[in-house]
């Protein structure tokens, strides 16, 4: 079996099993996404979804976040971990976002990803779920699937990106990215699966036998 044809048994497993993919972290327009985005690093989408309401009662625009004190901000966000080094970024690219954008997220890639605290995936999830622009955001647990189920060699998260993009058309990356995240989330959750389990895996390599390991992203 080619990549191509075990890319076709994960989009149809994936399918299958969530035809719908509601977005998970809590928002009500593009900047409370991008915060909670940056919040949910190291961090579950269940805690990020705890603590939002009341951050975003405080403030729900960049204007009134770059209002507040890092002191503040971080005693709503400490919950979610990293917390001196995030809330110096929410308050930084609030101010940024206020200054160079008249006070909205950009619809850009590349000017996403110079604002404090967004990397390449936070951008990616930003472009995807918030403009519903064709993104592919790969974090660690994506890297591991995709070579678990022999979709990518990839050694880090960027060669997988690029290599998941070629393999699934445009039009699916968004829907995909978050099928494969709750699907890792449901058969997936521990770092010691050796891909012999469950009905992908199964399906793309019916005949593996040993246990597999991925490699380190
Ligand atoms: S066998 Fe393991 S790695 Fe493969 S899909 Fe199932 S849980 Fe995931």
């Amino acid at each position: 079996m080619n990549k191509a044809e075990r890319a076709a048994i994960v989009f149809k497993i994936l399918e299958k099993n969530y035809p719908k993919t509601p977005v998970p972290l809590r928002h009500t327009n593009n900047y409370t996404l991008l915060i909670a985005v940056l919040l949910s690093a190291q961090c579950t989408d269940e805690r990020v979804n705890q603590i939002t309401p009341k951050l975003f009662t405080l403030a729900d625009n960049p204007k009134d976040m770059s209002k507040q004190t890092p002191e503040t901000i971080y005693e709503i966000i400490k919950p979610c971990g990293l917390g001196p080094q995030k809330s110096k970024a929410i308050i930084e690219l609030s101010c940024m976002l206020q200054n160079l954008y008249d006070g909205k997220v950009p619809k850009d890639i590349k000017a996403l990803e110079k604002l404090p605290g967004v990397g390449h995936k936070t951008a990616s999830v930003v472009i995807s779920q918030g403009f519903g622009q064709p993104a592919f955001p790969v974090d660690t647990h994506i890297h591991r699937l995709a070579q678990r189920w022999g979709l990518t060699k990839g050694k880090n998260v960027k060669e997988t990106e690029e290599d998941l993009k070629k393999l699934f058309p445009e039009e699916s990356w968004n829907k995909l990215h978050l099928q494969i995240i709750f699907w890792g989330r449901e058969f997936c959750p521990a770092r010691q699966c050796y891909g012999l389990e469950c009905e992908i895996c199964k399906a793309t390599y019916p005949k593996r036998s040993r246990p597999f390991s991925h490699k380190k992203p």
